[in-house]
């Protein structure tokens, strides 16, 4: 496969007719002449951007303009050797690897500091050499770092495709073959390309080594990045964290098993709960009026608390059980993560398991400013008796295609995850088929982050999610007393720079969060989360007479070009994941100013929200403030965001174990209930409105009155504002006589 990674040569005199711009052109005819491409700059330019942009190039070659030093003048000397140090540690912040030449006069090499020279993989010494010999050296440089990049797997799967053998094995397209035998298969060969279907082969491959026994270049793969992640196991999984988390319950815990988990973790946590026949033992997060989720408080943790649970709960039978598995979701929907030190030392060696799913954290370990608030890593103390888990999706804030996801082990002092029986949960819930790109996007994802780069990419992220806030905080001063958009977070920013962990602790009783009396040092914000919070409400749920509920804003944003990440009553959420750009976020800003305009003035829905219009054309000539303020006096008349927040934080009552539940629906020992009358009938299903997509109630648990008012307000919102509907996972929807019908599958009553 032919790479695009020119030399870069940086000359002033690249393009001009003197001696000086002869000499380097000479060069660059040399390099030329053996195959590889050259890019002549005349400057540096921006160095930030610069940087960058050294992830294309295959080597640099700076050339020093030698009339400065035939000509001693110490100012201009000092002058270009700041430049070039300038330069060489912007690129060496991300890339210690990348082959830097200086290219000048012999005489000028010695005034070429050490701190420079150290950094360098030569000094060219113009006019010793051939051009022709000197091009060979580079080149060769060149060539050593190109082929130092691809970590074992990639490596071994692009040598794969490009030898062009022959397969008989599946997939049935070989190799892409079969789809350009039909016209429409045509399009999709021509779509995703060649290499993406020759890359598509099969595990019988076995110079690729297997997923499923971790052999050969994969598991090649997965040692680098375990080295990389810092922690003692790392398996790559093709099949999303929904799978990860699966795999990690299955390996510890067995039917009848007692689990700790948080009330608001992600499905796949509750379907283990059911699939596994685990009684859960439930710690409760706190939640604002915004109804933004906060973090489980520290108390919930004590292990007198959780026996209190245990000795409540009445599927429990033995109450010295040891639980076998904690699980909590590291980095909420709304980004609040845990200090692990503090949760490791209560409950160390009274849970056999800790797993912290890191779905949306895979970053922070490569970062200082995330010390201690992520599961595991490097320098991080190993605890006496329980193994800790994480299990990460690399294809959410890292550079991996969807799915691609991971799980990671740190061993205690007195327990070493065993490799073969571990992967015996592995199998039971991994494709016997995996997806080699996922696998090579895994490998990839882990050696981008690899010190110094990846910790440059976190760094900017960061930088770039609190230069965002500086910039709708500058655009809200400039408003002065009219209303802007507000990004939740502390209240004060640093003044440049990504400033320190302790500016994003949730301290104790601080109004911005409301999450009311927390233990010191506790929970953080992850910056790069931020919800953007609309107005219409207060912290403490308290209606305005205006207010723009949040899904209007993100329809408007979809309609000209922006997708959000999730989008709740008075908020959305946004992510600064390593692929976000300062142009990407200034659109943001610009279009969420373009609203404003809009809202202000009152445009009909025809004309801002055309397509929205078309689709319902009952709102056709409303105004956008109209429509606003119709969602938003519905809401307060209901007085939403108590209710919501009241109702997700209200006792479920378990009735019968998850499983057990759930093991009614196979049997189709059930009954579809109207919800007028689910009070206190027994759910079989998972219960989740979207927004949050939170799992509300669970198999085996009673809807009580405070759920079904919630449920009647929704159906009752949906029947006036179509368009707008609340999603709610697990009602089963059916029309009668024109109107909707809701129902849920309830265990069937005795
Ligand atoms: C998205 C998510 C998962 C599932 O990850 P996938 O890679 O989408 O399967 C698990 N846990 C949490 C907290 C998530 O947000």
């Amino acid at each position: 496969m032919k790479l695009k990674f020119p030399v870069v040569v940086i000359d002033e005199d690249f393009r001009s007719e003197n001696i000086s711009g002869s000499g380097i052109r000479d060069l660059a005819e040399s390099i030329e002449k053996e195959g590889m491409e050259v890019l002549g700059l005349t400057s540096y330019g921006d160095l930030t951007s610069f940087a960058q942009q050294a992830a294309r190039a295959s080597c640099f070659i700076l050339s020093i303009d030698d009339e400065e030093f035939i000509n001693p003048d110490p100012e201009g000397i000092t002058k270009i050797i700041e430049e070039i140090r300038l330069f060489v540690k912007a690129v060496r912040k991300r890339n210690e690897d990348i082959p830097i030449f200086l290219y000048g006069e012999t005489k000028t090499s010695r005034h070429i500091p050490n701190d420079i020279l150290r950094e360098l993989h030569g000094f060219i010494h113009m006019n010793e050499d051939t051009p022709e010999f000197v091009a060979r050296h580079i080149i060769r440089e060149a060539k050593v770092y190109l082929d130092s990049l691809a970590p074992p797997f990639f490596k071994s799967l692009i040598h794969y495709a490009s030898e062009g053998s022959y397969s008989w094995h599946c997939p049935g397209h070989s190799g892409g073959v079969a789809f350009l035998k039909s016209p429409v298969g045509q399009i999709f060969h021509q779509f995703f390309g060649e290499n993406m279907l020759r890359a598509d082969v099969c595990n019988a491959v076995e110079e690729l080594g297997q997923l499923l026994d971790h052999t050969g270049p994969v598991a090649a793969s997965e040692r680098n990045a375990a080295r990389i992640f810092g922690v003692d196991h790392l398996y790559f999984v093709t099949n999303g964290t929904s799978t990860s988390n699966k795999i990690v319950w299955h390996s510890t815990v067995a039917p009848g098993d007692v689990v700790i988990v948080d009330r608001n973790c992600h499905k796949s946590v509750l379907h283990s709960i059911m699939m596994m026949g685990a009684i859960p033992v439930f710690l409760m997060p706190t939640r604002n009026n915004f109804g933004i989720i906060g973090p489980i408080p520290k108390e919930e943790f004590e292990w007198a608390n959780i026996q209190k649970k245990i000795d409540n709960n009445p599927f429990i039978k033995d109450k010295n059980v040891m639980p076998r598995v904690l699980t909590i979701t590291q980095s909420t929907y709304d980004g609040v993560i845990y200090n692990v030190e503090m949760i490791k030392e209560m409950l160390d060696g009274k849970v056999d398991s800790l797993h912290f799913d890191e779905a949306w954290l895979p970053h922070a370990t490569f970062h200082d400013f995330y010390k201690n608030m992520h599961a595991v890593g490097r320098d991080r103390a190993r605890p006496q008796k329980s193994l800790v888990f994480a299990t990460q999706s690399t294809h959410k804030l890292l550079a991996g295609i969807s799915q691609a996801s991971q799980i990671l082990v740190q061993d205690s002092e007195e327990r070493k995850l065993d490799p073969t029986c571990f992967n015996e949960s592995y199998l039971m819930h991994t494709s016997t088929s995996p997806q080699y790109a996922i696998i090579a996007s895994c490998d990839v994802a882990a050696a981008m982050m690899e010190p110094p780069g990846g910790t440059s990419l976190v760094e900017e992220s960061i930088a770039e999610a609190i230069d965002f806030r500086r910039a709708m905080l500058k655009v809200d001063q400039e408003y002065g007393h009219d209303w802007w958009f507000k990004v939740w977070g502390p209240d004060h920013l640093a003044d440049s720079g990504i400033g320190e962990q302790n500016d994003w602790v949730l301290h104790s009783n601080d109004t911005w969060h409301n999450f009311g009396n927390l233990a010191e040092g506790f929970n953080m914000l992850d910056p790069i989360k931020a919800t953007i919070v609309t107005p219409g409400i207060d912290i403490e749920g308290n209606f305005g007479e205006e207010g723009i509920p949040a899904s209007i804003v993100t329809k408007y944003l979809a309609e000209h070009g922006v997708i959000v990440e999730k989008t709740g009553l008075y908020s959305f959420f946004i992510m600064f994941t390593i692929g976000i750009t300062k142009g990407r976020w200034n659109t943001l800003v610009a279009e969420l100013q373009q609203f404003k305009d809009h809202y202000d003035k009152n445009m009909p829905l025809w004309r801002v929200l055309p397509e929205f219009a078309n689709k319902y054309p009952q709102y056709e000539r409303m105004g956008l403030k109209d429509i606003a303020n119709m969602i938003h006096a519905f809401y307060r008349d209901h007085d939403v965001a108590k209710m919501t927040t009241e109702m997700y934080l209200s006792d479920m009552i378990p009735a019968m174990p998850p499983s057990e539940a759930f093991a009614k629906m196979a049997h189709r020992d059930i009954e579809r209930v109207s919800i007028d009358d689910l009070e206190n009938r027994i759910t079989a299903m998972l219960v989740t409105p979207y927004p949050p997509g939170i799992p509300l109630l669970i198999p085996g648990e009673r809807f009580n009155k405070r759920i079904v008012d919630y449920l009647r307000f929704a159906r009752d919102f949906n029947e006036k504002f179509p368009g707008f509907e609340t999603d709610i996972h697990g009602l089963v929807k059916e029309e009668h006589q024109g109107r909707k019908a809701y129902y849920v599958d309830c265990v069937k009553s005795t």
